[in-house]
């Protein structure tokens, strides 16, 4: 066993860094004794929109919901067929379900982990309302096609932007970029802890362009009101608790650096690992902000690799053991994906955030160099 363990995720850093005005945030609201949809809400709302370059952003309290209000916001209902990847955390499959819809999965591009652009064509019916790409592990999914086809078919497509808080997406001919969640009609993000713009609680918000997906959206949030008592369609109680809100716009202008830390810690990881027999190191895209540094593991090791790791005192995760299609709670109902079953065995994520030390990589490292 080795003296330093490294756990998968450490958000102490980064909280001892902003504690004095993270509290003061707090105080402030206490003080206050607004906290639901209080001023730090609105406040948020437009400084997250300006941020993303979005017309419209609702706080909701968390990704799940964000995905649940999006599809209701976009009249995805019983009936409708919604594509999307069986490689991600259920919740997206489960928003779709939630809905009364159907998902309908596509497999993966085993280089970028995001669903394979190649492949949604065949999955289209006259049932199919809508698709829901996810940027995995914060590698932007292919939006200019996924756009293309959407077009061609007439589909809405909503982002799960859970992982990809400050992403952006550069498409060839494009250098500026523009941030996940913004190219479709509607974006979904988690403020979940561990995300890379973490509340501490529950959190998400939903971001679109469309006024009338945004007026939507704001009354879904409160019980299906404009005005209040007077409520015309079934909603939710799903607000951003005022506190998250203080607490994130505290967060908000670190958010670019926090990424480009995250993005140091995977090239480190990508020189070293870049010649480790039997392991493939992930993509360095233009616009990935890394919520995960996840490797692959080939010749049936990674469980192996991950108890050693262990011993050592090192954190590792699988994302995901189990494709989401393939889960037990939709009983035998789609047929295996055969990229992403194989990867479900392959995938291993290493500890990354944004203070993750040079030392500490390489200590890392070194157990998997041994080990291979
Ligand atoms: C975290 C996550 C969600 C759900 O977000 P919550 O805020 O936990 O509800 C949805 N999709 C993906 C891909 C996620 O990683």
């Amino acid at each position: 066993m080795s003296q330093n363990k490294i756990p998968v995720l450490d958000l102490n850093p980064q909280y001892e860094s902003l504690k004095t005005e993270i509290q003061a945030a707090i105080n402030r609201v206490l003080e206050s004794g607004q906290f639901i949809m209080g001023s730090d809400v609105k406040l948020f709302e437009q400084e997250v929109s300006e941020y993303l370059g979005v017309k419209h952003a609702i706080a909701v309290n968390s990704g799940t919901d964000a995905l649940v209000i999006g599809l209701r916001a976009l009249g995805i209902s019983v009936g409708d067929e919604v594509i999307t990847t069986p490689f991600s955390f259920f919740a997206t499959a489960e928003s779709i379900s939630n809905v009364g819809a159907t998902p309908v999965f596509v497999d993966i591009d085993p280089e970028t982990f995001n669903i394979d652009p190649e492949k949604i064509q065949e999955k289209i019916t006259p049932q199919t309302k809508a698709i829901m790409p996810v940027h995995l592990y914060g590698n932007p999914a292919a939006m200019l096609e996924i756009m293309e086809i959407a077009q061609k078919h007439n589909l809405k497509v909503i982002e799960d932007c859970a992982q990809s808080f400050g992403a952006k997406y550069y498409s060839q001919n494009n250098t500026n970029g523009k941030h996940t969640g913004t190219i479709g009609d509607v974006g979904a993000y988690s403020f979940f802890p561990s995300k890379n713009l973490g509340a501490y609680g529950d959190g998400g918000l939903i971001v679109t362009d469309n006024d009338q997906i945004a007026d939507l959206s704001r009354m879904l949030r409160v019980h299906g009101s404009k005005k209040k008592y007077h409520n015309e369609v079934l909603g939710y109680n799903s607000r951003l608790d005022t506190l998250q809100a203080a607490i994130l716009r505290v967060k908000l202008p670190h958010i670019d650096q926090w990424n480009e830390g995250r993005r140091r810690v995977a090239k480190i990881y990508n020189q070293l690992l870049g010649d480790v027999h039997g392991i493939v190191t992930p993509e360095m895209t233009n616009g990935h902000v890394f919520h995960q540094y996840t490797i692959r593991v080939l010749d049936g090791k990674r469980d192996a690799v991950q108890n050693y790791l262990t011993q050592q005192g090192i954190g590792s995760m699988i994302y995901y053991p189990v494709p989401q299609d393939q889960l037990p709670v939709y009983q035998g109902k789609y047929p295996v994906n055969s990229v992403s079953d194989l990867l479900a065995t392959q995938v291993l994520s290493l500890p990354i955030w944004t203070e993750l030390e040079e030392k500490d990589i390489e200590h890392i490292v070194q157990f998997l160099q041994q080990f291979a």
